[in-house]
Formats: structure tokens, C-alpha cells, sequence
């Protein structure tokens, strides 16, 4: 049985995350904001399906100290962590002049730096135990950027050069260091995105659904949140030891233009 550790899993991508783990019975960290009988509802139907441990663990991903504890608690619960998925994300849509200095930092904790710091705690048990998978959830924002969006596409860039660095790191240690990066999945944050954009470029959200974000996408469709999670999955698999310091794209072609 393995440990799995989720940040921002009480909520869209990380949430079909933590599920897809949970049906291969491993035991699981979850950690995100939200109301506690929400939170306790989730912990209890993963607990259903996993037949596993599932707790959740409310690390605020700004907080280094919080984030080490959330590692330091998984290690000592379950004796080690195998599986690190770095998700927790949020989004502002804002042109650069306008953007305020208090979101940049924001998004620059949570979406970049939460993954040095779990990374940080994590490694030495990693190490010791010569295994561990670490998945960063980064962004076709990773790899090409938009307007509006400074803080998420330097922090999503960022995270592939800290997934690179450290698959260098640990690649003769039994640990792979890879990240994904989705286009547009219809999520809690997308949907936030889109009231944003439309306000940002003086558009109704349909207008924006159908001709800024889905316009990305050569599909023209979302990505569906458990496709992320099937990655996810495999990354975590003994199949993929030798992928490391990599990213897997599934973006409906987005990067591809
Ligand atoms: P979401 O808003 O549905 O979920 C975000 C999760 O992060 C929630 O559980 C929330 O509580 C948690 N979170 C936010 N701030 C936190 C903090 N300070 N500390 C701890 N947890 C915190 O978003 P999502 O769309 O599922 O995004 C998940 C990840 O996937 C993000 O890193 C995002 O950048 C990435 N991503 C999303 C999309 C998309 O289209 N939805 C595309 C590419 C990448």
C-alpha cells in the first residue's frame, strides 16, 4: 500500500486526483480549503472506496512551516510518503500594470514555491527510502503564455525548471520528478477565470467559454479532470521509472500550434 499526498485536493484537478489513488486503495493525504462537514464528506468517501487511510491535513500552501508539517504528519502516520502531487493553484487575470503586488505573491506561493517546500520536507524519507514519485500539476501556461495572466505563466514556467532541477537531483536515488500540464479543465478555477476574463476584456462568459478558452484547444473541448488524474496514475507507476525531469502535456492539442 502506498502513501499518496495531494495538496489542494478538496477541489477539482487535485480532487480527481485523490480519487483516482483512493480506487488503487492507497492511503492519502488531502489537504485544501473548504468547509469542514465538505471536508469531512470528501474524507469519508475516500475512505469508502480506498478501504485505506484518508486524512486531511489544512496546510495553508502560503505557510512554509505549514507545508513541512502536512509532509512531517504523512511521514509519521504512515511510516513514509511515496507519492507527492504538487497542486494547489489559483488564478488572477489582471493586465501587469494593474496587477496587485499582493496576488503576484500569492500566486508565486502557492503555485511555485508550496512545490520547492513540500519538496524540501519530503526528499530526505524519499531518499532513505530509495523511492518516491514526485508530480508537479503545472500548465500548458507552463510551456506558452497568455495575456493577463503574469503571475500563474512565470510561476507555471517556473515549476517546470524546479521539476527539472530536482529530477536531476534524485535520478540515482529511486525518485522520478516529472509534471503535467493540462489545458483548460473546467473547474471551480477555470470557472473563476472565465467571470474574470470576460470582465478583463469586456465580454460575456459564453463569448469567453467558446472563443478565449476553448479557442486555445484545437478540440475544442475541455480536458476532463479524471484524464489528469490518469496520468497522474501512471507517472506513479512502476512503468514509468524511467520517466523523469519531464512534463507530459494534455492539452487537447493547445501546444501544438
Ligand atoms: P480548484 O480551484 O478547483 O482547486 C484548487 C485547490 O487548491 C482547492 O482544493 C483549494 O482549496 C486549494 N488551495 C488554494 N489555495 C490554497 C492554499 N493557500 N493552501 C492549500 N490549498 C489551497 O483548481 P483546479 O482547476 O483543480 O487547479 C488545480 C491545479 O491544476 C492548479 O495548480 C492549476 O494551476 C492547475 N491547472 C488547472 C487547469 C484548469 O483548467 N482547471 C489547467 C492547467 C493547470
Amino acid at each position: 500500500m502506498k502513501t499518496v499526498v495531494v495538496t489542494g485536493s478538496t477541489s477539482g484537478i487535485g480532487l480527481a486526483i485523490a480519487e483516482a489513488f483512493a480506487e488503487k486503495a492507497n492511503n492519502l493525504v488531502l489537504n485544501g480549503f473548504g468547509e469542514g462537514s465538505e471536508i469531512n464528506a470528501i474524507v469519508e468517501r475516500l475512505r469508502s472506496i480506498s478501504k485505506a487511510d484518508v486524512f486531511h491535513h489544512p496546510a495553508d500552501m502560503t505557510k512554509p512551516k505549514e507545508i513541512s508539517d502536512l509532509i512531517d504528519t504523512a511521514v509519521e502516520r504512515f511510516g513514509g510518503v511515496d507519492v507527492v502531487v504538487n497542486n494547489a493553484g489559483i488564478q488572477h487575470v489582471e493586465r501587469i500594470e494593474d496587477f496587485p503586488i499582493e496576488k503576484w505573491d500569492q500566486i508565486i506561493a502557492i503555485n511555485l514555491s508550496s512545490a520547492f517546500h513540500t519538496m524540501r520536507a519530503v526528499i530526505p524519507s524519499m531518499k532513505e527510502r530509495k523511492n518516491g514519485r514526485i508530480i508537479n500539476i503545472a500548465s500548458a501556461h507552463g510551456l506558452v503564455a497568455s495575456p493577463f495572466k503574469c503571475a500563474y505563466v512565470a510561476a507555471k514556467h517556473g515549476i517546470l525548471g524546479l521539476t527539472k532541477t530536482a529530477a536531476l537531483e534524485l535520478a540515482e536515488m529511486g525518485i522520478t520528478v516529472n509534471a503535467i500540464c493540462p489545458g483548460y479543465v473546467l473547474t471551480p478555477l477555470v470557472e473563476k477565470q472565465i467571470r474574470d476574463t470576460a470582465k478583463a476584456r469586456g465580454m460575456s462568459e459564453e463569448h469567453v467559454q467558446k472563443e478565449v478558452i476553448l479557442k486555445a484547444q484545437p478540440t475544442r473541448e475541455f480536458v476532463q479532470a479524471s484524464e489528469v488524474a490518469a496520468l497522474a496514475i501512471y507517472l506513479a507507476g512502476n512503468e514509468a521509472c524511467q520517466v523523469t525531469g519531464t512534463h507530459i502535456s494534455i492539452d487537447g492539442g493547445w501546444t501544438a500550434a
